[in-house]
């Protein structure tokens, strides 16, 4: 059984209760945290867990809200009773030169303690995150400065793909291609006003997410990273990508828990 906990589903400022986009993908054992903002230590707190609990953390970008917490992220081991496993982080090369700065800048005077590092390059690239998890990432379409990886875990015949934060891209494709579950990015809408265009260039639409999950093949779509002008209205964003995508299309709620069987 594959588990994924929505531990937030907002966008960089999110609606009420939403938080920053960050999820937990439990599967054969390894416990891997996706994306780190600024409320990771209250959101693993929310369900029930800790950071001593993660296996692995992936951070998609730097942009704050999926990279912020990660220095208080950091800071839990040095705080907590020694024995803990520490997680292996994996994040771009590009994001690792921002994750290291803010751990520097943040509680830089702390001795260093063991997190297994690991820098992808910022093209595709596929690892074995355990014997059992193949990990593949693409450069997605977001930002020149805080370069974006998606990424698509295989965990046996099962497939969870994350789109992290990106425009239109044809890597979605890829990285979503026959999914059990893709999670998208769909900061805003067509059909529900306000039409934020101005948010094409870094980010996908509802309908935008409806289509890759179609031509995908995706089983099942979920939609994040809404933009909090549609509070109260993700049922609209749902409609939008439906009529695009016939399967199953949900905006889950902070805290909410897809299972894949
Ligand atoms: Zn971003």
């Amino acid at each position: 059984m594959i588990r994924v906990t929505f531990l937030g589903v907002g966008a960089a400022l999110p609606s009420p209760g939403k938080t920053n986009c960050a999820y937990l993908l439990e599967a054969d054992g390894a416990r891997i945290l996706f994306d780190c903002g600024p409320a990771i230590l209250q959101q693993l707190a929310a369900v029930g867990r800790t950071p001593g609990d993660i296996t692995h953390v992936f951070i998609s970008h730097a942009h704050g809200d999926h990279a912020l917490g990660y220095p208080m992220f950091r800071l839990w081991w040095s705080l907590s009773p020694p024995g803990w496993l520490t997680p292996v982080v994996v994040a771009g090369e590009a994001t690792w030169t921002h994750l290291r700065a803010l751990w520097a800048h943040c509680y830089g005077e702390i001795p260093g303690f063991a997190f297994h590092e690991v820098a992808l390059p910022e093209s595709p690239h596929s690892i074995d995150l355990t014997p059992g998890i193949r990990l593949s990432t693409w450069p997605m379409r977001h930002s020149t400065m805080f370069p974006v990886l998606g990424a698509r875990f295989e965990i046996g015949q099962k497939v969870i793909a994350f789109t992290g934060d990106t425009a239109r891209c044809d890597h979605i494709l890829d990285l979503a291609r026959g999914a059990d579950l893709l999670i998208a990015d769909s900061r805003y809408a067509h059909t529900v006003p306000p039409e934020r265009l101005d948010q094409s260039q870094y980010h996908c639409s509802a309908q935008d997410a409806g289509e890759y999950a179609m031509q995908a093949q995706a089983k099942r779509l979920a939609l994040v990273h809404i933009g909090p002008e549609y509070q109260g209205r993700q049922a609209d964003l749902v409609a939008e990508a439906r009529r695009a995508f016939a399967g199953p299309v949900s905006a889950p709620e902070a805290g909410e828990v897809i299972e894949i069987g």
